[in-house]
């Protein structure tokens, strides 16, 4: 053990590194759009390590049973085709705004530099990032991130070179992405309202890969870059990469306790772009609602969560893109089905039309009429967004209903959302009884029950019940009685007049 004094500075060192690091990114957060000269830290060998590229994130998730630890990794692709693992504190990938912020974005980052050499050497290391500072060029837009149209992924299957196993045949890949329930094309139509769909989806045979998989497998969930390159390359005399958006990579050994998906930048077939990438064990395959969590984090989602404060974000039971395991639909060959995933992350997609939804961030008492959100065409609303005054975080009113992919959620009702952009999960359920239990009634607003943000003036009622959803009723900013008159009880009665 070191003596207590050096271990003390070196808890000292750390601290000014992250308080210096969260200064950097702050400021060019506020200095977003122009040039500006950033503060040298000095390096722990004396040489100055920076990195300038793209950065992309990948997202890893376990089977049940499985640590409930959240994964993400970075990764930074430089303009050379080099791609370096980054691991960037927490605190600076807040100062950023979130890791799905990052993702995308043309970065500079200052490395302990003795590290970077390792990592070089170690691809299952990770440099260890000091800053970063986030390139002046333009944030993609709401539209530019938006997913539309056909987004055709490519399924390649790759043996490792000591597993002969084959452990799904190619019909059942090519079945997975049918137009039709439970298939992915039929899924993603669904999900998206008719915006978005995987057709000219396609999977081809298995191929071997050139080494065992011990020479893939790492404790942190494999060597991602390593299985990527070798696996795109077997599959490669069979793919024309560039037609297709996205990479499903199906292992016949799982290489890590984790499936993983995200984006990654790669050279194929004489191009270079940013593909959706999914790495998948035959745990993940054998269970399509995987696959359709791991496309998520392709068309670019993060994960949700419940309200209980613990690390584990797959406990929404709202959310295929937290918990999808329980609370879903089952299907005797393609395992558990995907559910749909909550109204803020098909905001993020662009899948609410501006007309289904309604932004409230101003004093008064409004009225909105929300249908479920599985009902495929509707002249009501799907999404009302409140905004937490004074700050970057929003409430999010959905209304859920056992239809369609959501045929397995805990009840009809309304639910709400905690949302804040920069914070690892965006979304929290709001959940105020029990909230490690999000199936419960605390989570699902029936008729008559309110919603009570007290310090910031906001409450949220369901008024009644229509054939596809409810009638919900938000009450904004000081309006005179809210919170005096008994309403708390549920009393919808009491209220009479309206505005605006
Ligand atoms: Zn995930």
């Amino acid at each position: 053990m070191k003596p207590i004094a050096t271990r003390l500075l070196l808890v000292f060192v750390s601290m000014v590194v992250l308080l210096s690091c969260a200064a950097t990114v702050g400021s060019a957060e506020r200095d977003r759009g122009e040039q500006r000269a950033t503060r040298v830290l000095p390096s722990d060998d004396g040489t100055q390590e920076r990195l300038g590229g793209v950065i992309t994130v990948v997202w890893g998730n376990v089977r049940p049973g499985g640590s409930a630890v959240a994964n993400e990794r970075f990764f930074l692709h430089e303009a050379s085709g080099a791609e370096t693992e980054l691991l960037i504190p927490p605190d600076l990938v807040r100062a950023a705004g979130g890791a799905r912020r990052l993702s995308g974005r043309a970065v500079e980052v200052r490395l302990f530099s003795t590290r970077l050499a390792y990592a070089k050497r170690n691809p299952e290391v990770a440099a260890v990032v000091r800053s970063l500072r986030i390139l002046p060029n333009r944030p993609a837009t709401k539209a530019a991130k938006a997913v539309t149209g056909p987004q055709p992924w490519v399924s390649i299957l790759c043996k490792f070179s000591d597993v002969t196993a084959e452990p799904k045949s190619l019909s059942y890949f090519q079945g997975m992405y049918s137009s039709s329930y439970p298939g992915l094309d039929h899924y993603w139509r669904e999900l998206s309202y008719d915006n978005a769909n995987v057709s000219g989806s396609a999977a081809v045979a298995w191929v071997t890969l050139p080494h065992p998989v011990s020479h893939y497998a790492t404790s942190g969930g494999g060597d991602l870059g390593a299985l990527l390159a070798d696996c795109t390359a077997a599959a490669d005399p069979y793919v024309f990469f560039p037609d297709f958006v996205g990479i499903n990579m199906m292992f016949n050994e799982q290489f890590g306790p984790y499936a993983w998906g995200g984006r990654q930048w790669v050279s194929l077939d004489g191009q270079s772009k940013i593909y959706r990438v999914t790495w998948e064990p035959p745990w993940g395959y054998s269970n399509v609602a995987v696959i359709a969590h791991e496309m998520g984090h392709g068309f670019g989602l993060p994960h949700s969560n419940n309200a209980d404060g613990d690390s584990n974000p797959y406990d929404n039971p709202w959310d295929v893109m937290s918990d999808s395991w329980y609370w879903a639909l089952h299907d005797s060959t393609y395992g558990t089905v995907g559910k749909g995933t909550i109204a803020y992350h098909l905001d993020i997609l662009g899948w609410i039309a501006p007309a289904k939804k309604l932004d409230i961030d101003s004093m008064g008492i409004y009225t909105a009429t929300l249908d479920n959100l599985e009902l495929q065409s509707t002249i009501n609303l799907r999404l009302v967004t409140v905004q937490i005054p004074d700050s970057t975080m929003y409430y999010t009113v959905e209304v859920r209903d056992r239809a369609g992919y959501d045929g397995s959620l805990p009840d009809f009702a309304v639910v709400i959302h905690e949302v804040w952009p920069s914070r690892k999960e965006e979304a929290w359920l709001v959940d105020p009884v029990n909230p490690d239990n999000g199936a419960d009634e605390g989570a699902m607003w029936r008729v008559g029950e309110c919603f009570e943000d007290v310090a910031n003036e906001i409450e949220i009622c369901v008024q009644s019940a229509t054939t596809e959803g409810f009638t919900v009723q938000v009450f904004y900013g000081d309006t005179g009685k809210i919170f005096t008159d008994g309403f708390e009880g549920g009393g919808t009665g009491d209220w009479s007049t309206i505005s605006p």
